[in-house]
């Protein structure tokens, strides 16, 4: 039966008015699947509710951050009480100190962390020290990795093994995309190459070590160990952007899950319990070179904000948490879960007859309309677009809240129940069948 969303195109013909196509972000607008946006009233553990008045089982997660579920218990009374002691005071607390001190609990890492508002943030400000640290200009990245909008990153490959940066996006001036150099994921003869050529030119390399931004794409076996050699060869630092992936391929992210030390790391999302929060952070002799500390200014007026610390903490609390006698932890819990969700729907991806491609790390799962092995930008890119839509109709309509983008990630979170799982399972199977 089709969705009511009535109410929400209305809303959403209105927002039109007022809003650059009716959102703030533009996946929210369902560009690459059509249709009408439902317009979220309010959100409880696993679920979220439209005006309209349907009710679905969110694998969205505001896009990752919501690891313990939505208005979580714990994390609503901290807020609460947090709000009465005002909610900005631009000058330093406690809680900043608490939150950076466990988020370097869980990744040790970052030894020094410096808060900020977003995940763009983050990483424009890591990229600025990296650069000032170096004293060079060029930076690497990888085609498909997103590491939020800002000039210097929104910047893809053109066709070959490597190019120098092609903006993304009219309004970044080519002077900074030139500096950009832009490599195929999962390819280390492209990194080796692009370091070979121009290895003293490069500040850093900045990644996504496990990849959500192309769907879900994970690192080959030694790949990120390779990247550390050759950073480490060439002088270049090696920036992970665990926006995503950090808390979610492992408690101690993407770095703990392979094992590899970066020289920096960019966090995001989790870490503010769904406020606006980012964070970089690593090496104490480079962070040291951040203003007041050192020379490479970077600052924010709601750096640290109160409410935003509030959340990350009481969420940070909930993940880290001791878990009982031989059970596992939070992290390694959502990682069976989502092991479950996936093994049953690829169970319906047989019985429909179809073949696609699954993949998970921790928390974090996607599928690709896709026959064939997804391992890079390219690949990804051939997957089936026209199947996935009638995947995610048939899946919304079902109740069923999925990222309206096949190159998108779901995220399981904490309140996930059994029968959420079992659920989402049994509308795969009617959702698998429309498309075969
Ligand atoms: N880095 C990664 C890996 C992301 O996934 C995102 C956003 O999705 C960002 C950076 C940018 O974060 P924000 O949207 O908070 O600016």
């Amino acid at each position: 039966m089709a969705l009511n969303l009535e109410k929400s195109a209305a809303a959403f013909a209105e927002a039109k008015q007022y809003i650059p196509g009716g959102v703030n972000s533009p996946v929210r607008s369902f560009r690459n699947v059509g249709g009408t946006p439902p317009f979220i009233t309010k959100a409880k553990g696993s679920r979220i509710y439209d005006i309209d008045g349907n009710e679905y089982i969110d694998y969205i997660g505001s896009w990752g951050p919501m690891i313990v579920g939505h208005a979580n218990d714990e994390v609503v009374a901290a807020l609460k009480e947090a709000v009465d002691r005002g909610t900005s005071y631009g000058a330093p607390t406690l809680l900043e100190t608490e939150l950076a001190k466990l988020i370097n609990q869980i990744m040790p890492s970052m030894e020094l962390i410096r808060m900020v508002n977003s995940g763009t943030e983050a990483t424009m400000s890591a990229l600025r020290l990296a650069r000032g640290y170096t004293g060079r200009d060029k930076i690497v990245k990888f085609e498909g990795c997103y590491h939020g909008h800002h000039d210097s990153l929104l910047v893809k490959a053109g066709s070959g093994a490597a190019t120098f940066g092609v903006p993304d996006s009219p309004g970044v001036p080519s002077s900074i995309a030139n500096n950009t150099l832009t490599i195929p994921y999962n390819d280390i003869d492209a990194a080796e190459k692009i370091f070979s050529e121009v290895g003293s030119e490069i500040a850093a390399v900045i990644i996504e070590p496990v990849a959500g931004n192309m769907g879900l794409v994970l690192p080959r076996q030694g790949y990120l160990r390779k990247l550390r050699e050759i950073t480490t060869k060439y002088g270049a630092l090696l920036i992970f952007d665990e926006v995503m992936c950090g808390f979610r391929a492992a408690l101690g992210g993407a770095q703990a899950a392979y094992g590899i030390t970066p020289d920096l790391t960019c966090l995001g999302k989790i870490i503010g319990g769904g406020l606006p929060v980012g964070a970089y952070g690593g090496r104490r002799d480079i962070m040291e070179q951040i203003s007041p500390a050192g020379p490479i200014y970077q600052a924010g007026t709601l750096s640290g904000n109160p409410l935003a610390m509030t959340a990350g903490i009481a969420t940070m609390k909930i993940i880290s948490r001791e878990p009982e006698y031989k059970q596992p932890d939070y992290s390694r819990r959502l990682t069976i879960k989502t092991k479950q969700l996936t093994t049953g729907m690829e169970e319906m991806v047989k019985k429909a007859g179809l073949k696609l491609q699954f993949h998970q790390a921790g928390s974090m799962f996607g599928l690709f309309f896709n026959e064939n092995e997804v391992y890079d930008y390219a690949t990804s890119a051939q997957s089936d677009q026209e199947a996935y839509k009638i995947y995610f109709h048939s899946m919304l309509e079902q109740g069923i809240y999925l990222a309206p983008s096949q190159f998108e990630t779901a995220f399981m979170s904490g309140a996930h129940t059994e029968e959420d799982i079992q659920k989402t399972i049994v509308a795969s199977e009617v959702a698998f069948a429309k498309v075969a």
